[in-house]
């Protein structure tokens, strides 16, 4: 989707009043009334009317057309402008540059402070896959709630916040995180290529233990990367020095399926060493070996992590929808021990369902889900 950062400084200050209580309401409604968006927001409805038109025309939110009422959600490009309104707010960002990157579940923008200095800003995009064919097979958002794209989005990016923050002052190599604000984080650029465009190395060998070297750092602070490739590992221009990004999967090394994940980032190194580079080795880190080691650190990220205001519980609404959109999408997968008939089931269910795939739509069937009843974090900008 494109940013377009003309409205970031353009918008009244009563459009984004208007918007700000599109946000609030959406708290507890898949479609807000124009009638409580005006209540919210404290200005004259005639006032409100005119508003909600403009932003539409903005695509900052959408009109619904309802059986029992018309309304307005919030768009992705809605939340994105909330989103960069607080970083420039608090004067982290101020301008917005080209796209760098496009993930599957994110956007990568090169944005700017006021000084010109250029700096990375990622955009969750949880929910661009419908939940639709997945929500009802899992109970993971309790009885009262159901997934929302912006709220898994903001789950996504305070993980990867609180993850990135606590790496980086350990000295780990990843970008230096500078802000985070709803479903974003803005980060340092990185003069950088992804592994997975560098065709030749000096010393594949060296590069390789290099990397090994930090998913056994990672092991005995506690933490698997969980998607440990040549996409998220970036080569430094200058100095060809690797650097780690991309981290809303990372689990706890006492996660019951860790060796599992330990597995699979080592087996993605070996494997992409020996296609590009051919270059194999028969030293590679062992799961049971790695964690009896005794570590350079007495300390557990992990711990730390839960311990930052990343709770438990999100880290665990978010592993399982993430789970659960890997599993509607045929990806590999780690063997659940909790429970397997009804893992098997569900395939069954999976593939009975023939037209699966199509459910899992594009970003506009979002709107349909209904939103949380929790935190959209907007209130201390109604200023
Ligand atoms: P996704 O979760 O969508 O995979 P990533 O965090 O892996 O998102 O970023 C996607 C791409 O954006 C990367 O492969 C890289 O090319 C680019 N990128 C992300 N962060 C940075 C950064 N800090 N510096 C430079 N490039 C980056
Ligand atoms: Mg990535």
């Amino acid at each position: 989707m494109k940013l377009d950062a003309t409205d970031l400084r353009y918008l009244t200050s009563e459009e984004f009043r208007v918007l700000t209580a599109a946000e609030m309401g959406s708290k507890n409604h898949e479609v807000v009334p124009s009638s409580l968006i005006a209540q919210i927001s404290g200005l004259r409805s005639g006032g409100v009317n005119k508003m909600l038109g403009s932003l539409a025309k903005r695509n900052l939110i959408a009109k619904v057309q309802n059986t029992k009422y018309d309304g307005y959600r919030l768009t992705y490009g809605g939340y994105d402008y909330l989103a960069m309104r607080a970083l420039s707010k608090r004067d982290s960002m101020y301008s917005v540059g080209n796209q760098i990157g496009v993930g599957k579940e994110s956007d990568i923008y090169a944005v700017a402070d006021a000084e010109g200095n250029q700096m990375v800003l990622k955009l969750h995009r949880l929910g661009r896959i419908s939940f639709r064919a997945i929500k009802d097979k899992r109970d993971y958002m309790g009885k009262r709630k159901s997934a929302s794209w912006m709220y898994m989005s903001r789950l996504a990016a305070q993980k990867e916040w609180a993850f990135m923050k606590i790496l980086y002052e350990h000295e780990f190599p990843v970008p230096k995180p500078i802000d985070q604000a709803r479903h974003t984080i803005l980060m340092e650029l990185i003069d950088a290529y992804p592994l997975r465009q560098v065709a030749e190395v000096e010393s594949p060998g060296k590069l390789y233990s290099h990397l090994m070297d930090i998913i056994v750092r990672f092991a005995h602070a506690g933490l698997i990367h969980g998607d440990y490739n040549e996409f998220n590992i970036l080569i430094r221009r200058e100095t060809g020095e690797p650097v780690v990004i991309d981290f809303p999967q990372m689990v706890s090394t006492s996660h019951e399926n860790a060796e599992w994940y330990f597995n699979r980032d080592v087996d993605c190194i070996r494997t992409f060493f020996r296609r590009r580079f051919n270059y194999e080795s028969k030293l590679y880190p062992r799961f049971k070996s790695t964690l009896s080691e005794k570590g350079e650190h007495d300390f557990k990220l992990d711990i730390m992590v839960s311990a930052s205001g990343f709770a438990k519980k999100d880290q665990k609404v978010l592993e399982e929808y993430m789970d659960a959109v890997k599993e509607a999408e045929g990806d590999d997968e780690p063997p659940n021990s909790e429970d397997e008939d009804e893992e098997e089931e569900e395939e069954e269910e999976l593939m009975e369902e023939s037209d699966g795939e199509e459910e899992l739509g594009v970003k506009e069937n979002v709107g349909e889900e209904k939103l949380p009843t929790e935190g959209t974090d907007g209130t201390e900008l109604l200023t």
